[in-house]
């Protein structure tokens, strides 16, 4: 029995039924704010739908179109925000920024539900497809609502 290739099915299959059955995956109106994250290298577009109740996500919610690592991503980023603290998610984007940063050979694992997308730090040009919605929501709660993309 192989545990990492067992942990590394287990993952893809995390994945594959997220991008299948997005989690949030809805217009959501009225909305506070409507940001629209774009990954040209891939192809993935996704557009972000924030409710806030004072300093805090109410709801979010997101469409678009993309690969399975991008659209798992932001069905996750979804659920792990809702409902949290603008600061935590503040804290929380850039916990999953730094994770991702391939640059970085202290973390070369994702914690957390993100794990299940750990595999593409091997290859750096899905990073960003994992952390598209990520910057997305970043630019959203920077009340930036301009076109994000990740060739900045
Ligand atoms: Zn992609």
């Amino acid at each position: 029995m192989n545990n990492a290739r067992e942990l590394q099915a287990l993952y893809r299959e995390t994945v594959l039924e997220h991008s299948r059955n997005p989690r949030n995956f809805q217009r959501l109106t009225p909305a506070d704010r409507v940001v629209v994250g774009h990954n040209p290298l891939c192809g993935d577009k996704i557009t972000l739908y924030l409710r806030l109740d004072n300093n805090r996500i109410e709801n979010l919610a997101f469409e678009g179109t993309g690969c399975a690592i991008s659209m798992a991503s932001a069905s996750i980023m979804t659920e792990s925000v809702k409902h949290h603290d603008l600061d935590e998610a503040q804290h929380e984007i850039a916990r999953i920024m730094h994770q991702f940063d391939s640059t970085n050979p202290d973390d070369a694992t994702v914690e957390g539900d993100m794990a299940a997308l750990g595999g593409v730090r091997a290859f750096p040009s899905r990073i960003k497809c994992a952390t598209l919605a990520w910057k997305t929501l970043e630019a959203a709660l920077q009340e930036n609502t301009q076109t994000t993309t990740t060739e900045k």
